[in-house]
């Protein structure tokens, strides 16, 4: 077992489930980006797991019984029974009903979960799931492709062991469902970084949307316009961060690292870089922080799997590779340049001025002053895991000689730029 402390979750069905062959999410990227992991030997110096499913018991922590009992109970098949539900539960169009939907769920939020009780009892400084940070599903109901909310599970079961949890968002969305969530009170802190207005998905994230009562100035975002690029929003990512971390003191941190803020993503608007994308990943690990690391967004599938690959290299300190290897058995989707960090230009010109920028960053500065030291919090009585399953480390053979990696559906080779119906989908 290697001796870093890095948790990596993977489950191989998770890559084979299908939202609909014209819908953008493709659960395939993880499929893609597990297996340019592997092509890199990356396994071999963190430790894999194949995460237990989270239960129903689980899930019901956050989301109401009725609506996890519907997603239980709900198929293809049988959906015309449920059309009341459907409207109730916003589930069937843009969140739609696909074979194993309940499976999935179980799958990406269990492994968010293991990777909370892993950094809760100390068996690692960082815990990576790229299939978890689906941060807009509410309480009561799906949105923008995601049913159950991974990151509010795993923040509630940080809660358990840290006083202040820290929630940092990069996905191109405003992460609605995780701030909504926490807005109350001041043992989560949320920020996200996004795009914001021309009725951009999912329409919140204003930067006077604070927070209320005990957690008012524990909510914080970061409203952005088209076509920002690396060095535009490090420079506000990095200030900002610094002084949210120096304020509040937190002693976990979840980082959602939604990839649809890259450039020439499917549903994004943003130019940022693999590279720029992964400096703001690598300044949050550089705190030195417990931290889960979670995907997100990400629709232009080759890219989010060079990504995620790229900042697991960096999760790791280990020297990148930017030459991909030709054993990748999906290699034929980073022909012809086979390059890990592509330069990508971007279809967006940066509306974002300097004053614009500047007026942000002073208007987050000034929420911050309010916030007086890090609240603190009685940690008497901690309650039992959530999550007491059996360990599933996986050895590098049972994870690597898996046959799923090739159980993929045809219909997941499209090609990105080709297979436009963007204009179908106004969110994610
Ligand atoms: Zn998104």
């Amino acid at each position: 077992m290697p001796q870093n402390r890095i948790a990596y979750f993977y489950d191989p069905d998770v890559g084979n489930y299908h939202y609909g062959s014209s819908h953008p999410m493709k659960p395939h990227r993880l499929a893609l980006t597990h297996n340019l992991v592997f092509s890199y030997n990356l396994h071999k110096k963190m430790n894999v797991f194949r995460p237990s499913h989270a239960t129903p018991h689980d899930m019901t922590r956050f989301h109401s019984s009725e609506y996890i009992h519907f997603l239980q109970r709900v198929t293809p098949s049988n959906k015309a029974g449920f059309i009341s539900s459907l409207n109730k539960f916003s589930v069937g169009d843009d969140s739609p009903i696909f074979p194993g939907l309940f499976d999935f769920c179980s799958a990406y939020t269990g492994a968010s979960l293991q990777g909370a009780v892993k950094l809760n009892h100390g068996l690692c400084d960082i815990a990576i799931n790229w299939s978890g940070g689906l941060h807009h599903a509410k309480k009561f109901e799906a949105s923008g492709f995601c049913y159950v909310n991974d990151i509010v599970l795993a923040i509630l079961e940080l809660l358990k062991y840290h006083a202040r949890v820290l929630y940092i968002d990069i996905d191109i969305h405003h992460g609605d469902g995780v701030q909504e969530a926490f807005y109350l009170t001041d043992r989560v802190m949320t920020v996200s970084f996004h795009k914001y207005g021309n009725f951009f998905f999912p329409g919140t994230g204003e930067m006077y949307e604070i927070g209320e009562d005990d957690g008012r100035y524990y909510s914080l975002n970061v409203p952005l316009k088209d076509g920002i690029d690396d060095q535009s929003y490090i420079s506000l990512f990095k200030p900002i961060i610094q002084a949210v971390i120096e304020k509040y003191v937190p002693s976990a941190i979840v980082l959602q690292c939604g990839a649809d803020s890259l450039a020439l993503d499917r549903l994004g608007c943003f130019s940022l870089n693999i590279k720029g994308h992964g400096e703001c990943v690598q300044y949050v690990k550089s705190f030195g922080i417990p931290l889960l690391v979670l995907g997100g967004g990400g629709y232009t599938i080759r890219n989010v799997a060079r990504c995620w690959t790229y900042e697991t290299f960096l999760l790791l300190d280990e020297p990148v590779d930017e030459q991909i290897p030709k054993k990748s058995d999906y290699a034929e989707f980073f022909s012809p340049d086979y390059s890990l960090c592509p330069v990508m230009s971007g279809n967006f010109v940066n509306q974002n001025s300097k004053q614009y920028l500047d007026y942000i960053k002073q208007t987050v500065f000034d929420h911050l002053k309010f916030i007086q030291g890090a609240p603190s919090v009685q940690m008497q009585d901690v309650p039992p895991d959530l999550f007491l399953h059996e360990e599933n480390e996986c050895n590098d053979d049972s994870v690597e000689s898996a046959s799923y990696i090739r159980r993929e559906h045809q219909g997941e080779y499209y090609n990105d730029d080709q297979d436009n119906d963007k204009a179908n989908y106004e969110y994610n």
